[in-house]
């Protein structure tokens, strides 16, 4: 177990071997019990309203391990959780223990950090294009750093914060990433000197770059590129005097190919840019996409019977679909896999996956509760079991842009219940549960 102290040191050598997935396999088991007796506790045939809702289970072990992962490949680099891919307070409040800063999009996720009490010093306002009233609150609580694309974000700035701490968006090729983020923000290279002179002039102060590759990024050399011409643009910030000192390389890191985007980026950083240029990230769905298991409950069930064929296949009405928790399926460009936890009163939770192999497959295809067509979770997959109303399925890796963009559409809830475990005794003890 490390502890926080031995956390804190993690700048010195350490050997980090000793720590790596310490409590991955713990994890699996905490999950399971935790689903097991969460639907466990609701009688199907009694409950009242809401009883068997969706709901969240979120491993917090999982979001330390990715923070140690993160500081253990990109030590340089001081990640800003972006909050916007899951304001989860609990996810917030263990980041915060562990030091990290914190991507703010809005005037409500820059209260919701302060109020935990994070030094303003530790959040950027990382918007191009920020609403009036929103500048004026984060001048008010001291949030300094922010970013632009603009001119009328200068004159924005001159009015409302003249203080302000400026990083200057640039442009990236987001042609390899599942959400492009540049067809709506960045400057162009062309475009960045003009725009440093206009700051100049407005006496602003500039003091570093940001760039993002796109969420979902798949091209490590999406990060080589925004590298080099941040260095171009923090050269031309310098010659006009601005006193350049923090690079910000944004988000798009995934858990899948994490170590290879660190290794492309940390040479790149080391290459262009001296040690004395403070470097931040602002991750998001590197630390949480793992981190939450969602249970859903099978409320209705339609029998396709095919006579041509021969054959019967299901279609499964569940409690949550894309105007809920699903909502990355519309909005991320996501497949969440469905799979079976509880049928015929039997726990499957990870057990007998291997068993899947059988002759005897039931297709189904599995659908949101709201009246509208386009909610379809999976038009097509199969289980050995004939599922029923009352049966529970689950769906791995649901943390990121999940919950934060799911609506009320057609009187859904769009507030879950997250039952929390922790994997890692390290985070358990700064949590202080
Ligand atoms: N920073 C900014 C400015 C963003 O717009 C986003 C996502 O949209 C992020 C960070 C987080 O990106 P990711 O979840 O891919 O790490």
């Amino acid at each position: 177990t490390l502890s926080f102290e031995a956390f804190k040191s993690l700048d010195k050598p350490i050997d980090l071997s000793q720590i790596d997935n310490h409590g991955a396999e713990k994890a699996k088991q905490l999950i399971g019990e935790a689903l097991k007796s969460r639907v466990e506790a609701v009688d199907h045939d009694i409950c009242g309203v809401g009883e068997e809702d969706a709901f969240f289970v979120a491993d917090l072990g999982e979001v330390y391990r990715q923070h140690l992962r993160w500081k253990k490949n990109l030590a340089r680099v001081t990640p800003h959780y972006a909050v916007k891919c899951n304001p989860d307070p609990e996810v917030l409040r263990l980041l915060s223990a562990l030091g990290t800063g914190f991507d703010c999009a809005s005037k409500a996720e820059i209260e919701q950090v302060l109020k935990m009490g994070v030094d303003p010093s530790r959040i950027i306002y990382a918007q191009p294009c920020k609403t009036k009233s929103y500048v004026r609150y984060a001048a008010q609580n001291g949030v300094k750093q922010m970013t632009f694309d603009n001119a009328d974000e200068l004159y924005k700035t001159k009015q409302l914060f003249p203080d302000a701490e400026l990083y200057l968006r640039i442009l990236t090729d987001d042609s390899a990433s599942l959400c492009r983020l540049s067809q709506k923000f960045g400057a162009s290279l062309d475009s960045t000197a003009e725009l440093l002179k206009l700051a100049k002039e407005l006496e602003l102060n500039v003091v570093g770059v940001a760039f993002h590759v796109g969420s979902g990024a798949s091209d490590p050399k999406a990060f080589l590129k925004a590298v080099q011409d941040a260095r171009y643009v923090f050269d031309q910030g310098a010659d006009l005097g601005f006193e350049m000192h923090t690079l910000d390389v944004g988000g798009g890191f995934c858990g899948e190919t994490f170590e290879a985007m660190a290794a492309v980026l940390s040479s790149a950083l080391d290459l262009y840019f001296p040690p004395n240029v403070r470097i931040i990230g602002e991750p998001g769905r590197y630390y949480v996409s793992t981190a939450f298991t969602i249970a859903c409950h099978v409320i209705a069930r339609r029998t396709v019977a095919d006579a041509t064929l021969g054959t019967t296949s299901y279609m499964l009405y569940l409690n949550d679909g894309v105007y809920g928790n699903f909502s990355s399926i519309i909005f991320d460009h996501q497949n969440p896999i469905p799979r079976v936890l509880k049928s015929a009163d039997q726990f499957k939770y990870d057990v007998g996956r291997s068993g899947y192999d059988t002759p005897s497959m039931t297709e189904y295809s599995i659908w949101g509760p709201t009246c509208d067509g386009i909610d379809v979770i999976s038009s097509s997959c199969v289980f050995p079991e004939v599922l029923d109303v009352g049966d529970w399925l689950y769906f791995e890796d649901m943390g990121a842009y999940t919950k934060c963009s799911a609506t009320r559409f057609n009187g859904f809830t769009d507030s879950h219940d997250v039952v929390y475990v922790c994997s890692e005794p390290g985070a358990v003890a700064l949590l202080g549960y």
